[in-house]
């Protein structure tokens, strides 16, 4: 069904949370074989902002709700197995003044008819001391997405900005926090009046003006808010467990910036209640073209309009290369399986990837190639990301280095050991030696590089 690499493509999709899966499969169930750009590190993770989400419960079809990575693999998988072939690379040019239109990603070129931007926006952040720290351990870019947190219930939390979305956020709050503090850096809110006077008439908000975050301070979750006054002179020290940014999304249009007309801040400008951007032929969905709603279900709605658009705009110029599908219905959905966890009985010490303590201790002392230790957990939205990567390698080096997955909170006390804080970390270890560690989601090619300098060493 793959059209083949110098084919010209009906429809390429950027990006791969709600709105970027939604495209695709429309598109897909339309015949149209689209290809999936998933981005990676650029903009976000792949899989967009849910993926550093933990339980969405405002999403139809979840009475009992579902954590966002899980909700995405899951779009993800829709989306394959109706057809759509997917990248999960970086997009580096795009060139929309030439049709068929250019994209150079992994270094070649691929060229479309139609195009659907869905690279969201990426909530901004104060890059303060002590975020990269208690980011996911007390600090988060979404309330509505993470405020139910066990962590917050009852605990005094905080808000920095003066829009709409942090007066919202600040009344969302109070159902969960014992106190909320909103944290304006000016002596006013921006907020609409409505918005504003709520949060002003909510006894369970202290707004603390003409404030900006200092820094962050704590143990291994977030125990302290240090302000700063109008002056930068040390202020007030708040006992937060929460603090939640609201401080504005900046949109992902760098690769269409002079190409596509934009607005004043930077969001794709749309035709009103569609998706037509002002390039024929490329549609943009979700985030990247919406300051307003910014929901998983408004984005996925976007892209399902973005995909019927670029159907109709084919057709209409005749320019769709529809493929067959054999057979009409297609296979079940391939969904990522956790990793099972090896037993004295399961382990197998040739195995490429495995999980748990015990395949831990036995290929850490007896194997002679090296190891990547994996520690993961199953919220954790980029090692839903990461950890495909890394068996990639594992392929390719065809048994020359293996693989353990170790959940985080199945095995706290490993990981405790290991030093590891966070998810993901990957450490690399060769004959008992650990080598290298990375923190965070990595290049493939990086953990390779590694990886390949290791065995030379070896050989
Ligand atoms: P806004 O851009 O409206 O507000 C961002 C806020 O963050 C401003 O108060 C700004 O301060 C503050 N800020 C920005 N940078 C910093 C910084 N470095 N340190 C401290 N504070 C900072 O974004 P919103 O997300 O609130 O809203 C986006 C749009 O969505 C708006 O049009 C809004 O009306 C709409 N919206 C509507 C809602 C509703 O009607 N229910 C709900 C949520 C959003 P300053 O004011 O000083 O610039």
């Amino acid at each position: 069904m793959a059209a083949s690499s110098e084919a010209i493509e009906n429809i390429v999709v950027i990006g791969s949370g709600p709105a970027g899966t939604t495209a695709a499969i429309y598109a897909a169930r339309a015949n149209l074989a689209p290809l999936l750009i998933t981005g990676y590190q650029d903009g976000g993770i792949a899989g967009g902002q849910l993926m550093t989400t933990t339980h969405v419960e405002n999403f139809p079809g979840f009475p009992d709700g579902i954590l966002g990575p899980d909700l995405m693999d899951r779009c993800r998988a829709q989306a394959e197995r109706w057809g759509t072939r997917v990248i999960e690379a970086d997009v580096e040019a795009l060139d929309l003044s030439r049709r068929p239109f250019s994209i150079t990603v992994e270094g070649r070129t691929i060229r479309t008819q139609a195009l659907i931007l869905a690279t969201g926006a990426s909530a901004n952040r104060l890059h303060c001391p002590g975020e990269d720290t208690y980011w996911s351990r007390g600090i988060s870019a979404c309330a509505i997405c993470d405020g139910a947190t066990p962590q917050f219930r009852d605990a005094e939390l905080a808000v920095v900005g003066g829009g709409d979305s942090a007066c919202e956020e600040a009344v969302y709050l109070t159902k969960y926090g014992s106190h909320v503090h909103l944290i304006v850096r000016r002596g006013e809110l921006r907020a609409s009046r409505a918005m504003a006077d709520r949060v002003l008439a909510n006894p369970n908000i202290t707004v603390h003006w003409n404030r900006q975050v200092g820094h962050f301070s704590g143990g291994e979750w977030l125990e302290a808010l240090h302000l700063l006054d109008g002056g930068g002179e040390p202020a007030e020290v708040l006992p937060v467990r929460g603090l939640f940014y609201a401080i504005g999304h900046t949109p992902n249009t760098r690769l269409v910036q002079g190409q596509l007309q934009l607005d004043a801040a930077g969001y794709v400008v749309t035709r009103p209640g569609g998706p037509e951007t002002s390039v024929e032929g490329v549609l943009a969905a979700g985030d990247v073209a919406d300051d307003q709603w910014r929901q998983a279900i408004t984005a996925a709605a976007s892209g399902c309009q973005a995909a019927l658009a670029a159907e109709r705009w084919l057709s209409h110029h005749d320019l769709a290369v529809t493929v067959a599908r054999e057979p009409v219905d297609p296979i079940a959905a391939d969904l990522p399986q956790p990793t099972s966890t090896a037993t004295e009985a399961s382990f197998d010490p040739a195995a490429l990837w495995q999980g748990g303590s015990y395949a831990l201790r036995r290929l850490y002392h007896e194997s002679d190639r090296p190891l990547l230790v994996v520690y993961t957990s199953p919220s954790c939205g980029p090692c839903h990301v990461f950890k495909p990567q890394l068996k990639r390698v594992l392929q390719e080096l065809q048994g020359a280095a293996q693989g353990v997955e170790i959940d985080l909170e199945a095995d706290p006390d490993i990981a405790t050991q290991a030093g590891v804080t966070g998810t993901p970390t990957v450490q690399l270890f060769l004959r008992k030696e650990l080598r290298q560690q990375w923190r965070g989601v990595q290049q493939r090619s990086v953990v390779r590089e590694a990886i390949d300098g290791l065995l030379a060493g070896v050989a």
